[in-house]
């Protein structure tokens, strides 16, 4: 059953329909809303007969190593066995976030852009979906794969589900809308087996992930009077407790949990291209806005959960974002 106070645009449908071989690109370092969406649009299209690459510069997580996809996932665009005809881009706000390797490709075949982040500059050449009001980019390919009028069951329906628990913080965050919590209990009535995906998502920590934690918490800096929450990672930490790098994700809820903390900020220190620099994340409640502190570093988000890259290390990223954080409270 359809909702009806969702449009798919038919511009996207079209686009969709008209090309056999498509490739799904999402977001470098994928959350849950990315890899989720990615596999269920291409189980969608998969479903219609379509040859589906999927593409995605950093890979797929670990932790998301249970998700059914239906290709395997392509890092390396010149490995790719001729070019598709269609390149569909999900839950990235702008094309550079999609990865350097993809930008050729992007300007050779058509492009459909489906997105939720505000300031997307619909790069899409062929069509363009981006609804800042949808909460997660997988709720819009629920809603697009039900315009195909196929039931949201098995493997497209898990791909959904991770998609919308993650970027809802599982049905508890503001961006929820009734339209989400609709399109899971259509889930749930296809057949969904939430309790197991729970499981799989969460009750799956490795030990050196839980003493990470443990050492990240009894780390933490409670600055600026108490409204901002820190935690600093090294590259070497999860190292020392026998832990993955992206096993720090997700840490920066914790932040927000503290009593008082109006912006909590994660700073993980990473290499590229043989520089040391600082990936942050963001998070804020309410009307509290923290993308336009994201943005002044060349990132991106939403209101409440923004992030950056930032060509300097931890420290001295804190030294230069401290200030701009507290222009979001005053
Ligand atoms: P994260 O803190 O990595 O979970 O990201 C939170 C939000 O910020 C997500 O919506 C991301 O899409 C966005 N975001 C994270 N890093 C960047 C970046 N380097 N550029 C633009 N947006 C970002
Ligand atoms: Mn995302
Ligand atoms: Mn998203």
């Amino acid at each position: 059953m359809r909702d009806s106070t969702v449009t798919v645009p038919e511009t996207l449908l079209a686009a969709l329909k008209s090309h056999d071989r498509v490739l799904i690109a999402a977001h470098a370092n994928p959350d849950g809303d990315a890899a989720g969406a990615s596999a269920a649009l291409g189980w969608t299209l998969r479903t219609l007969g379509k040859e589906v690459l999927l593409y995605n510069e950093t890979g797929f997580p670990d932790y998301l190593g249970w998700l059914r996809l239906p290709s395997p996932v392509l890092r390396d665009i010149s490995a790719l066995p001729g070019k598709p005809g269609l390149v569909v881009a999900l839950d990235s706000g702008d094309a550079a976030r999609l990865g350097e390797g993809i930008q050729g490709l992007l300007r050779e075949v058509p492009v459909v852009n489906i997105d939720h982040h505000p300031g997307n500059p619909e790069y899409g050449s062929a069509a363009n979906w981006v609804d800042p009001a949808m909460p997660a980019t997988g709720e819009m390919i629920g809603h697009l794969a039900e315009a195909l009028e196929l039931p949201l069951e098995g493997a497209l329906a898990e791909a959904v589900y991770v998609a919308l628990v993650s970027d809802t913080g599982s049905f508890a965050y503001g961006n929820t809308r009734p339209s989400t919590l609709r399109m899971a209990a259509r889930l749930l009535e296809g057949g969904l087996d939430i309790a197991g995906i729970r499981a799989k998502l969460d009750n799956n920590w490795s030990e050196g992930k839980l003493r990470l934690w443990g050492r990240l918490m009894s780390d933490v800096r409670i600055l600026d009077g108490g409204r901002l929450g820190v935690a600093l990672i090294s590259r070497s930490l999860p190292d020392e407790y026998g832990a993955l790098r992206e096993d720090a994700e997700g840490f920066v809820e914790q932040l927000r949990r503290i009593k008082g903390v109006r912006v909590a900020l994660l700073l993980r220190e990473v290499e590229k291209d043989g520089r040391i620099m600082t990936r942050v994340s963001l998070r804020s409640s309410g009307a509290d806005d923290v993308r336009k502190v994201a943005a002044q570093f060349g990132g991106g988000g939403h209101r409440n959960a923004a992030g950056a890259t930032v060509d300097l290390p931890p420290e001295k990223t804190l030294a230069v974002i401290q200030p701009y954080i507290r222009h979001v409270w005053n």
